[in-house]
């Protein structure tokens, strides 16, 4: 089975972002859409908590401006604890709701350049050291917005070139730098702020790419079990008539046997045998033999009594239903309207002739039981084998009950018909020609 589109696409972006160089992010729409829906939930509580440290880190500068400002660091105080924080946690509370994409990453680059550009604003114009040590703070907004919070690559972009903008505005107009350590700074912020763009770049890609490689194992697996159901079934099949075939009836008898063992309800077998069917093979050939076992199937199925009762084909030109919850009255009744189905339709038309084809028919062993534990199954199996010899020596084309007795009794040795499914014949069973 060729691998699905969808499989096809995850293979050609792997193979995409696999590549040398700098490739683009974004997934064509379907998988762009279903990553962000599987990444979203963890990133937005990703965000929260880093969030909560993020903010909890910019008001500990409280405490290091009372020591450093003394009494001017009311100003800062008021800023950052009544004006900065209280947005930043109302932003960062709103991500325990799960936003969009667009909401979620505008508001984390919006906050991360508030807090950047704040610092600066804070800081800068007071002495050298002070303005110098704005730029670090700036550096360390940009490392959080872009390494610890991994904003999406373009929402990186923009909110790095939002705060290089501001970091050259206060640079330019600090009254303490002297134009050396203006530039000195100005070269450290591109650099810090370069690389920083380039390592979310890579976390971007490595988030992506992850992802790619994790659905590729899922598709893989739904693909492999499509596959294992798929041959499941053809094991279960007789190719020829469509039945279930040997292997499928021996798991289906056990089931069957085993609910009715537990719900204490009986369960009857019907074995079937088209008549003179070599005859048939030698007279009209095989491939009309195969059009009789094809026909005789259909009938069979229509003879059931609704989607309980399981047919197979046992091998050969024979067959077995089983009958749940069927007692013996039931099962004779099915039979026989599998009996005379097949009499009246069992003969398809002969294609090259108007020869009349030769009547099937089919014997049919009857055998009904009620499933306990200690009992063998084979017996019921066995019984219905016995019967349907009975069947086929009193004449064919009829039903035959068999009943399971005591054990011991041997089936008779010569018949002229060599039934093929008996386990063993520890029963022995009373056949009733009806
Ligand atoms: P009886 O009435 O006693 O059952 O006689 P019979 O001729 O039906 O039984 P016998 O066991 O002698 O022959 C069964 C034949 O079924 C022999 C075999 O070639 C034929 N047969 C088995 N499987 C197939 C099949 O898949 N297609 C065809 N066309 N014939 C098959
Ligand atoms: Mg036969
Ligand atoms: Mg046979």
């Amino acid at each position: 089975m060729p691998p699905s589109s969808q499989y096809e696409l995850v293979i050609e972006q792997l193979e995409r972002l696999a590549k040398h160089g700098y490739q683009k992010l974004g997934l064509p729409t379907p998988l762009e859409d279903s990553f962000e829906k599987a990444t979203a939930g963890q990133r937005a509580m990703r965000l929260w908590i880093e969030g909560l440290i993020a903010i909890a880190l910019f008001n500990a500068f409280v405490i290091i401006d009372y020591f450093i400002r003394g009494g001017t660091a009311w100003f800062a105080l008021e800023v950052r604890l009544c004006l900065i924080t209280p947005i930043a946690l109302i932003v960062n509370a709103s991500m325990r709701w799960n936003p969009n994409k667009i909401y979620r990453e505008t508001v984390i680059a919006v906050v991360s350049c508030g807090i950047g550009l704040t610092h600066l604003y804070l800081e800068s114009n007071k002495s050298a050291a002070s303005s110098a040590y704005a730029q670090v703070g700036l550096i360390v907004a940009v490392i959080f917005a872009n390494v610890v919070m991994r904003l999406q690559f373009p929402y990186a972009l923009v909110s790095s070139i939002v705060l290089m903008t501001g970091d050259f505005y206060f640079v330019y107009q600090d009254r303490f730098l002297q134009p050396p350590d203006k530039l000195l700074g100005i070269a450290l912020a591109i650099c810090a702020i370069t690389m920083t763009v380039i390592a979310n770049y890579s976390v971007n890609r490595e988030e992506r790419f992850a992802y790619l490689i994790r659905l590729r194992s899922d598709l893989q697996s739904r693909e492999l079990s499509a596959s294992n159901a798929r041959l499941q079934r053809i094991s279960n099949v007789d190719s020829l008539t469509g039945l279930a075939n040997r292997h499928a009836y021996e798991m289906e008898f056990r089931r069957l046997w085993r609910e009715a063992a537990a719900a204490k309800t009986p369960l009857s077998a019907i074995v079937i045998d088209i008549d003179h069917f070599k005859m048939v093979n030698d007279t009209r050939g095989h491939l009309y033999g195969d059009r009789v076992l094809v026909r005789v199937a259909s009938l069979l199925v229509q003879g059931l009594r609704g989607k309980d009762d399981f047919a197979a084909r046992f091998g050969g030109e024979e067959f077995v239903v089983l009958l749940p919850q069927a007692t013996q009255e039931g099962a004779m009744i099915v039979a026989e309207r599998i009996r005379k189905l097949v009499e009246v339709a069992g003969s398809p038309a002969m294609h090259e002739s108007g020869d009349l084809p030769p009547l099937s028919t089919v014997s049919c062993g009857v055998a009904s039981t009620w499933p306990a534990d200690a009992s063998n199954r084979e017996d019921l199996i066995d019984a219905a084998d016995r019967a349907l010899y009975e069947a086929k020596r009193t004449g064919r084309n009829r039903v035959c009950l068999g009943e399971i007795t005591a054990p011991s009794k041997k089936r008779p040795a010569s018949h002229g018909w060599s039934g093929r499914h008996r386990a063993h014949t520890d029963s022995s069973t009373r056949v009733k020609v009806q």
